[in-house]
C-alpha cells in the first residue's frame, strides 16, 4: 500500500469503520513505515488532546467576571439617553443652519423695502424690467 492511501484511511481506522482486511493491511505499513507512523501518532494524539479539552468548563469565577464587566442595564439606558439627546441636539443644529441660511440668502437677493437689491439686479442683469418683474413676484 502507498502512504497517501494509508493516509486517507487513517480516520476510518480510527473510528473502526475498515474491513479486517483492509485494518490489516494498514498496520503491516505502519509497522514499516516512520512517517506515516509518525502521522498516525500525532493524529491520535490530537483527538485525544480535543476529546480532553470538550469536558473541560470554564471556571465559575470567569463567567462572573465577564458579566461583572459588561455595562449594567441603568448605564445602557443613560448611553441611549444620551445618544438621544445628541440627535436631537444634531437636528436642531441643522434646522437653524438652515433657516440661518435661508434668512442670509433671502437678504441678499431681496431687500427689506420688497425689491431687488441693485448689486443683485447688476448681477443677473435684470435691466429695466425690474418694477415689472417685482409687480408680478409681489402679486403671486
Ligand atoms: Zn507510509
Amino acid at each position: 500500500m502507498k502512504c497517501a492511501e494509508v493516509q486517507n484511511k487513517f480516520i476510518a481506522l480510527q473510528d473502526g469503520m475498515l474491513n479486517p482486511v483492509e485494518k490489516h493491511k494498514i498496520e503491516e505499513h505502519l509497522q514499516t513505515c516512520n512517517k506515516c507512523q509518525w502521522l498516525y501518532a500525532m493524529l491520535t494524539k490530537t483527538d485525544q488532546y480535543m476529546a480532553y479539552e470538550k469536558q473541560q468548563r470554564s471556571p465559575d469565577f470567569l463567567a462572573n467576571r465577564i458579566l461583572a464587566s459588561l455595562p449594567t442595564h441603568a448605564a445602557k439606558q443613560s448611553i441611549n439617553l444620551q445618544l438621544t439627546r445628541l440627535q436631537k441636539i444634531a437636528a436642531l443644529l441643522l434646522v437653524a443652519i438652515g433657516l440661518a441660511s435661508g434668512w442670509l440668502l433671502g437678504n441678499m437677493v431681496y431687500t427689506t423695502d420688497h425689491s431687488f437689491s441693485t448689486s443683485v439686479t447688476d448681477e443677473f442683469n435684470l435691466g429695466s424690467d425690474i418694477g415689472a418683474f417685482e409687480a408680478f413676484l409681489l402679486n403671486q
